[in-house]
């Protein structure tokens, strides 16, 4: 059994449909497909087949938003010195050299003010600008040496873009009928970001992942978490937005954040990075995945190490081995009753505040009666995350009557089973979760199996009712 859950971004490395497979069996919970790059019918196509090999589990499409790359400095690396002096351009379709970067962003330039700092790409190289202006000036401040086409990190303030932004907002359209289940978005500064993302994807059957990689994203945690499903903590642009020695403490903050708000939180980049091309990953690296999984995350993901590294099935088994071990080390005990202040949204809704009690009674009754597993009944899939927060040591089951939650919990930590059930009434629930953990051998015969279930009155189905089951 595992309870942590693995992200796996999909590349050259890893498109072919034998390596997809053999990712799931790696144990690969989520696959996702930037839609960054390659034109948008050919990530369509790719989608559709992924989706046609991974029936079961969860896609995430992750959107761009605001980021703004350099022309191209070609398939060599090119050095930048420190003191050298360079000049920025606003131009399309323009190489970059030592001398001049080709910012592919009309209008920027003059918004930059004297003494910001622009980096490059996630390697540490990064420019002073000395003058700002339609063709602005600006000295290495930090050396090394950059190819292809890198990403800029201009100061967040000018990317005064409102998400979605308007390529964003075309492939929003084109997923409009798509299937796929989580929809990461990218650059998110506030909630508005997010509501309007929803709005034009206008869908309720797609989670939205709010990433937190900008400043104001940071700034705006609260507010960003309460109208998004589920949170990312990208630290790759949130290590050159914000002081890099602030990054393990804003994501131990953001995990708990999102826990408290029920929400799957996906701790991302660098975690095995070395093992782009090593077969082993540093020691560094997996002391980092497993104080990941000490901190909380839902879920861990992996991003070049599987796109274009040389063995993306070799680092899913590692990442495997690393969160397996790093569970036992997890006080579950604990977390439970220190996971504080449980954050209850959803405009006061009675439905959501009587979830959250129901959940944090049925993981009180399942630690003291020891039950061998905890069943949540539920459609949207909203009992499950919120018994999840509390992180309970004994598997959790999910029975749903909608296909679509189902492939979504897959982004839930500790959630090892889920059954599709039409069953309404809480007697029938009860019997098809007995006999399905029976059958999968979760439970046996004399142990105590804690059910929530809910009652349809009033209208709505409300999780209020626990059942405490021996099992026949
Ligand atoms: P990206 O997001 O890989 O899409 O940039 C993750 C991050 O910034 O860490
Ligand atoms: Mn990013």
């Amino acid at each position: 059994m595992r309870r942590t859950r693995i992200v796996a971004t999909i590349g050259p490395a890893s498109d072919s449909d034998e390596v997809i497979r053999d990712l799931m069996k790696a144990g690969v919970d989520v696959f996702r497909l930037s839609f960054a790059h390659g034109d948008i019918p050919s990530c369509i196509e790719r989608l559709r087949r992924i989706r046609a090999l991974a029936p079961d589990l969860a896609l995430m499409v992750d959107i761009p938003g605001p980021k703004i790359r350099a022309g191209s400095f070609g398939t060599t690396p090119v050095e930048l010195h420190v003191g050298d002096e360079i000049e920025l351009v606003e131009a399309y379709d323009e190489a970059s050299s030592a001398q001049r970067i080709a910012v592919e962003r009309l209008g920027v330039l003059s918004m930059l003010r004297k003494g910001d700092k622009i980096h490059i790409g996630d390697g540490g190289v990064s420019l002073d600008v000395t003058s700002p202006g339609k063709s602005a000036k600006a000295v290495v401040s930090s050396g090394g040496s950059v190819m292809g086409k890198p990403g800029l990190s201009l100061p967040s303030s000018i990317l005064d873009d409102r998400l979605p932004t308007e390529d964003d907002r075309a492939r929003l359209e084109a997923l409009r009928g798509e299937s796929f289940e989580i929809l990461a978005v990218s650059f998110v500064r506030s909630a508005f970001d997010i509501v309007s993302t929803r709005s034009v994807l206008s869908r309720d059957d797609v989670m939205l992942m709010a990433k937190i990689e900008t400043r104001e994203g940071v700034e705006n945690l609260d507010e960003i978490i309460s109208v998004s499903d589920a949170i990312m903590v990208a630290r790759g642009d949130l290590g050159v937005r914000m002081p890099i020695e602030e990054v393990p403490h804003l994501q131990k903050e953001i995990v708990l954040h999102g826990i408290r708000y029920a929400r799957p939180v996906v701790v991302a980049t660098q975690m095995l990075e070395s093992m782009t091309h090593a077969q082993v990953p540093t020691r560094a690296e997996v002391t980092d995945v497993a104080n990941a999984v000490l901190d909380g995350t839902s879920a861990v993901m992996l991003s070049g190490e599987t796109a274009i590294g040389d063995d993306p099935v070799g680092v899913v088994v590692t990442m495997d081995r690393i969160l397996r071990r790093a569970e036992k080390s997890f006080d579950y005990d604990n977390w439970g009753t220190s996971l504080g202040v449980q954050r209850i949204t959803g405009a006061g809704s009675r439905a959501i505040r009587i979830t959250a009690a129901v959940t944090g009674a049925a993981w009180r009754a399942a630690m003291e009666e020891q039950a061998v597993a905890i069943v949540a009944c539920t459609r949207s899939g909203m009992t499950v995350r919120a018994i999840s927060r509390f992180r309970p040591p004994m598997p959790i089951v999910a029975i749903t009557p909608s296909e679509s939650t189902a492939r979504q919990l897959h982004s839930s930590w500790g959630v090892q089973a889920t059954y599709v059930s039409p069953a309404t009434d809480i007697d029938d629930l009860c019997d098809f979760a007995i006999t399905q953990i029976k059958l999968s051998g979760l439970a046996k015969s004399g142990d105590t199996v804690v059910v929530m279930a809910g009652s349809a009155s009033g209208g709505a189905a409300i999780t209020d009712t626990v059942r405490m089951i021996i099992v026949p």
